[in-house]
């Protein structure tokens, strides 16, 4: 599809020419016209509908590890489709993809004996999360346990339970509430003794859970402070919180683990996942729930509760293929290894970034996960516009910081290029 330059305004002022697809997180008058229309892509490089050819430096939002258009993986697509495109595992049903991914899926888990629950995405996945932490106190009987915490430039997607526990206030406005769930409050993203306050301030006895991101992803690429997740768990064992792990971003490998719960010693109650769970060739998330949690759901009673919540894609039969291929793809291919490598490259890469370059403030780097960010007086936005006439893709998140996480596939030199690039680019911008 090529997209008109041209726009005509209507009476009220509204831009009408241009695609009816109403984009994502938009300010719309400025896309239309200057949409980049990605039609193919090829391991670790997109090409636009004009013609460009793109190094994928975010793999996407974060998701496409093993690369785009991998034939496998369409592959496993085909071939579930032709056998039974899914069947839903409401009640006594169940698919035996799903069956098998849950099983896969339990014994990667970052905790013993775990339970899965699929959905389409990380924002399902963050909605089950919350729910069901509420549910574990509704049913252990402690019904004022409701309020789930979340830290200050947080990011888990936005469904409502997303929405309400944004950590980015942009993503929480214009609704007419403080929170469409009531039950939610923040907490420092880096201070314990502050959030030590805060659960003191609310009361334990009103708090269902914390939720984390172990590297915060959209607020701008932040690696934890030395001890602060180790101490976020101490708290919520010592308060009695369920601890909630969004792995949405870093699950399935880009920390170098296969949960960055595992780099940073975590035992969470709950971890939700997605993007890296297929590399985004198929819609999946979901939630590994700890025996602590499922136990109760199970006992072998006429009276034991049933957990509430389903749809008609949870456990989705050939998105659950896709998964399967991709993470035999991952083992066999040694990706999460490579992950390693890849963030010492990145680390060296980015080393010294920071005093070689004027305008560059600070370069971050955690696992396969880069942020850089930039004096204030030099626009991200326009940088990563920049960047995509030289040919690669970053994305300015918040805290004016590009964001650098391209797929696991790449060389060692594609990441020198990249990083290079960027400085360049930054160098022409403080000389504007
Ligand atoms: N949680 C985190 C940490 C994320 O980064 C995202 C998306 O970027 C989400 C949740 C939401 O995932 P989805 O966009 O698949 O709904």
């Amino acid at each position: 599809m090529t997209l008109t330059d041209s726009f005509v305004p209507t009476t009220s002022g509204a831009v009408l020419d241009g695609p009816a697809l109403w984009s994502a997180q938009a300010h719309m008058p400025s896309v239309i016209g200057r949409q980049l229309v990605i039609e193919r892509g090829e391991g670790s490089y997109v090409f636009t509908s004009d013609g460009r050819r793109l190094f994928d430096g975010t793999a996407g939002l974060w998701h496409a590890n093993v690369g785009h258009a991998h034939p496998e993986l369409a592959r496993a697509a085909y071939e579930q489709m032709m056998r039974l495109e899914t069947y839903h595992v409401f009640q006594r049903y169940a698919n035996d993809r799903a069956l098998e991914l849950g099983e896969l899926l339990a014994s990667l888990a970052p905790m013993e004996r775990a339970k899965v629950i699929l959905n389409s995405g990380g924002s399902d996945a963050i909605d089950v999360a919350c729910k069901l932490a509420r549910r574990h106190w509704q049913r252990e009987g402690r019904e004022s346990k409701q309020i789930i915490l979340s830290r200050e430039h947080a990011y888990h997607g936005l469904h409502a339970y997303g929405t309400s526990i944004a950590g980015l206030s942009f993503n929480r406005e214009g609704y007419g509430t403080e929170s469409l769930v009531p039950e939610t409050a923040r907490i420092s993203f880096d201070d314990l003794a502050e959030v030590e306050a805060t659960i003191e301030r609310i009361g334990a006895d009103r708090i269902a859970a914390i939720v984390s991101e172990p590297i915060q992803g959209t607020g701008g690429v932040n690696p934890p402070e030395p001890g602060y997740l180790e101490g976020l768990q101490r708290l919520a064992r010592q308060h009695d919180l369920l601890l909630i792990v969004d792995e949405v971003i870093t699950g399935f490998g880009r920390t170098g683990e296969m949960f960055a719960s595992q780099r940073y010693g975590l035992e969470p109650d709950l971890v939700t996942f997605a993007k890296g769970v297929t590399s985004g060739y198929a819609p999946l998330g979901g939630v590994l729930v700890a025996p602590r949690v499922w136990e109760p759901f199970y006992l072998d009673s006429p009276d034991t509760p049933i957990f509430r919540h389903g749809a008609t894609y949870s456990g989705h039969a050939t998105a659950a293929a896709v998964a399967l291929k991709h993470l035999e793809i991952l083992e066999r291919d040694g990706l999460v290894a490579r992950v390693r490598e890849l963030e010492g490259v990145l680390r060296t890469e980015l080393s010294g970034l920071a005093q070689r370059q004027a305008g560059v403030v600070e370069a971050r780097v955690a696992g396969f996960l880069g942020g850089v960010a930039l004096d204030e007086r030099i626009d991200a936005v326009r940088v990563a516009d920049r960047l995509i006439e030289l040919g690669f893709i970053s994305r300015p998140l918040r805290g004016n910081t590009l964001q650098l996480s391209p797929p696991f596939i790449v060389s060692d030199q594609e990441v020198a290029e990249y990083v290079s690039a960027i400085e360049q680019t930054v160098a022409e911008e403080t000389q504007r």
